[in-house]
């Protein structure tokens, strides 16, 4: 049985003749550039994450560096992040002159440690702190960070907080408060991306910039456009970070079907579990769920030895996994100058040598799932 990581074309089968209809549109109208489509999503996501607007871009990435932009991040600020996620977290940071600080995850949810967090702060010299700008919290995998410590912790400094939530559209946090938060709803700016991949995946590049703060909404327009306003007159030095109608079509299709699918992924995550509770499988660490939503752009379990072994012996089966991710990014080499060593996030390093991410998409069949489990005890018993 040959089951992908990931299964787009079943997906597309779906709803084909919905985005060819939509597609249809666009080329109808010409419109190509944040137009109607491009409004219309705007609209639905700023409803959607609960914050107040939207702001279309053209990927995740941009997504991130045009809210360090719109927050007045430049050369020698510093911005905390995680080590441990897709590379543009921190490639954003640095690409503005800034300093990526890395500060180690939680070894259950692989999201940023609050305790760790606090102390790296609390060891900075007054001069740090003074240049000390944002927090950049990853909602890794699908689950939001411990967005209540972080927002303690950057209101005490008085500083920005930019949700990367590229992985996290529409998962909710448990707040202390007693209600359910959504991600890019809490930081001052939520960064999404409509990477095929994601839950919520174009049919090529694109991202989403939310802000419930009307000042960063007007700078998010402006910078998106050049730095442009009015037309060819340039306050700031801005991109070209827009959004195409074509993608935002095919997105208002998708967007209809996000919490079905969704759904899917959280009922097959809970197929694993149970099947690997009936089959005595304790090697595997499975995903820790907070309270919230669980979102499951990727469903990754820990395996303490032989993980390599594992995801050979999976692959030669026909089952797509993948590592998300082999180096975390205080030890890449464009990093080198920052002077990390690997123990300075010894998590991160346990989990990048440990952790492998399963087939979850939510047109994974019931059998499908029983047949990976059933693989991977097989697999235990041989090792
Ligand atoms: C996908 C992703 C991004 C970047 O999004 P792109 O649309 O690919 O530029 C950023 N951060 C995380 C955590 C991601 O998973």
């Amino acid at each position: 049985m040959d089951i992908p990581l990931l299964d787009l074309k079943a997906q597309y089968e779906t709803i084909k003749e919905e985005v060819i209809a939509a597609t249809m549109e666009v080329y109808e109208s010409q419109r190509f550039i944040l137009g109607p489509k491009a409004e219309e999503l705007e609209r639905k996501i700023a409803a959607y994450t609960q914050a107040r607007y939207a702001v279309g871009v053209s990927s995740g990435t941009d997504a991130l560096l045009i809210s360090l932009m719109s927050a007045g991040i430049g050369p020698g600020d510093l911005v905390v992040t995680s080590p441990y996620t897709f590379f543009s977290t921190a490639g954003s940071i640095a690409r503005l002159g800034a300093i990526p600080v890395f500060v180690d995850i939680d070894h259950l949810t692989y999201n940023i440690d609050p305790e760790k967090l606090e102390k790296r702060i609390s060891t900075m010299s007054a001069e740090e702190r003074s240049r000390l700008k944002a927090i950049v919290p990853v909602h890794l995998f699908g689950q939001c960070a411990d967005m209540d410590s972080i927002i303690a912790v950057a209101k005490s400094l008085g500083i920005v907080i930019i949700e990367d939530a590229a992985q996290a559209i529409g998962a909710e946090y448990n707040s202390s408060d007693g209600s359910l938060k959504r991600a890019g709803s809490v930081g001052n700016y939520g960064c999404f991306s409509f990477f095929p991949s994601k839950n919520l995946g174009s049919f090529g590049d694109g991202g989403m910039v939310t802000t419930s703060d009307e000042e960063a909404f007007q700078r998010l327009k402006i910078i998106r456009v050049h730095g442009s306003q009015p037309k060819y007159h340039h306050k700031v030095i801005g991109g070209c970070f827009r959004l195409d109608d074509l993608q935002a079509a095919i997105l208002l299709v998708k967007f209809n079907y996000l919490d079905r699918w969704t759904e899917k992924r959280r009922e097959n995550a809970c197929a694993y579990r149970e099947l690997f509770a009936r089959k005595g499988i304790e090697e595997i660490e499975l995903p820790f769920e907070n309270k919230g939503r669980h979102i499951y752009n990727q469903f990754v379990i820990k395996i303490s030895h032989k993980r390599d072994e594992l995801k050979r012996y999976l692959t030669n089966q026909g089952i797509g996994c993948e590592i998300y991710y082999p180096v975390p990014l205080h030890i890449q080499e464009c990093f080198r100058y920052l002077g990390y060593r690997p123990e300075d996030c010894p998590v991160s390093i346990e989990a990048a040598a440990k952790t492998i991410a399963l087939p979850v998409y939510p047109e994974l069949r019931y059998e499908q799932i029983e047949y990976i489990v059933e693989k991977i005890g097989t697999f235990l018993k041989m090792m």
